[in-house]
């Protein structure tokens, strides 16, 4: 079945349309660091304003525990969209209550409202159908029809990415139409070499992927927090760096299955070991096998690859004629430890063939290291969607607009 774009819909002129976008933006004191996430969201929000629609934005913002908390308001996210789309955008100071209601009442014909983030309700996230449910039906209560187009949430079940496309005439938009369209050229017959690059934090998260990966890919290299559990599996102290004990076995496990299946599995070398988590802090280039032999001991963070992993992975990577990036090598919001990621970025600028750069931090990563979005094939909005795409997992999200693989 194919996936149910905008025109599906019909005219929308004069129509309130709910639109789920993904508005997540990296933000340090209420300032915004990677707008990314909004400027992938115009194309769509500019066809339904132009379409004549009454355009209700929502989204979510960190992961407040199901009530309002100041810091995750989407309201200086909704002054930047106001200031890309040229126009005056309305804000409402809750989700489905009467302020919302207030401000969807008021739109004319092409006008934009952005409603607070959706996760101040518990029912966004719930487990529980019935509760996840009727807060859907809060939502629908705003609109005459739903445009999904918050592609970094499509794999999971949530009241607005999942329940309010039953309820209301819905149908992707165009940001998720575009991210379709590269992840199937990574999923149906990519060029070979094929590489997947993972790193970044959220490792237990992220092993999981590499199950169903190894089968797909001819090279899979291992950065960012993740490292320090395959470096573990090799035997190797890891000082107070991440590491998932619970996951050494499963680890081996990864890179026994990788030998059987001709897969190269290329782990760091060395890394950027510091005395402690902090831009200032003393730090050392460490063996791999050796990175507690260094003046911190085994209080030692290893917080980026090292230079000669970085070499090597963007000899790899330059190699190959398909990659795919996840997760940053290191902490590159800190220079000293931005070295890593860089060179993995550099070396997608150089790939001949398609590069994709996938993840919130990651895309926020290469733009604050100064690439451009042309210097990459895609860089995709979604990190855990993408993987799983990747996976070949079955995405809620999709599904429910009507796609099938
Ligand atoms: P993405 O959003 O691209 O999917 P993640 O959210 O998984 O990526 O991870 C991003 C974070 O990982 C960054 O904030 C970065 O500082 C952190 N990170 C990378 N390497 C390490 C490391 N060695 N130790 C701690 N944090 C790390
Ligand atoms: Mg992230």
């Amino acid at each position: 079945m194919a996936l149910r774009t905008l025109a599906s819909l019909g005219s929308l002129a004069g129509k309130r349309v709910v639109v789920r976008c993904d508005l997540n933006v990296p933000l340090a004191d209420e300032v915004i660091t990677d707008d990314g996430r909004v400027r992938a969201s115009l194309p769509t929000l500019n066809a339904l304003i132009n379409a004549g629609a009454r355009v209700v934005v929502v989204s979510h913002l960190g992961r407040p525990d199901g009530t309002p908390e100041a810091k995750y308001s989407l309201a200086p996210v909704a002054q930047r969209l106001s200031e890309l789309l040229g126009k005056p955008v309305a804000f409402a100071r809750d989700t489905v209550g009467e302020s919302a209601h207030e401000a969807v009442a008021a739109l004319e014909d092409g006008d934009v409202a952005v409603l607070e983030n959706l996760r101040f309700n518990r029912g966004e996230t719930s487990k529980d159908d019935g509760e996840r449910r009727a807060f859907a039906e809060q939502l629908a209560a705003l609109g005459d029809a739903f445009v999904s187009d918050g592609f970094g949430v499509v794999h999971r079940k949530q009241a607005s990415v999942y329940d309010l496309a039953e309820i209301l005439p819905s149908a992707a938009g165009l940001l998720i139409e575009a991210e379709l369209d590269v992840l199937e050229r990574l999923t149906e017959r990519p060029d070979r070499p094929y590489t997947v690059v993972l790193g970044g934090s959220k490792v237990s998260d992220k092993l999981g992927v590499i199950a169903h990966l190894l089968p797909r890919v001819d090279r899979l290299l291992i950065g960012g927090g993740m490292m320090f559990t395959f470096l573990a599996a090799q035997g190797y102290d890891v000082g107070a760096s991440l590491l998932e004990k619970d996951q050494i076995d499963t680890v081996k496990g990864y890179l026994a299955d990788a030998r059987e299946r001709g897969v190269e599995i290329l782990l760091p070398v060395d890394a950027v070991v510091a005395a402690s988590f902090s831009a200032d802090a003393e730090h050392v280039v460490a063996d791999a096998h050796g990175l507690e032999d260094t003046p911190f001991g085994a209080a030692g963070l290893g917080l980026d690859i090292g230079p000669r992993t970085a070499a090597s992975f963007n000899a790899a990577i330059r190699d190959s004629r398909t990659v795919f990036w996840n997760g940053p090598m290191g902490v590159f919001e800190m220079a000293p430890y931005a070295a890593g990621t860089r060179a993995v970025a550099q070396a997608l600028t150089e790939v001949d063939g398609l590069s994709v750069v996938g993840g919130g931090d990651s895309a926020a990563a290469v733009r604050q290291l100064g690439f451009g979005d042309d210097d990459f094939g895609h860089i995709s909005t979604g990190g855990g969607a993408s993987l799983e795409f990747l996976e070949g997992k079955k995405l809620p999200g999709l599904e429910v607009l009507g796609w099938a693989r």
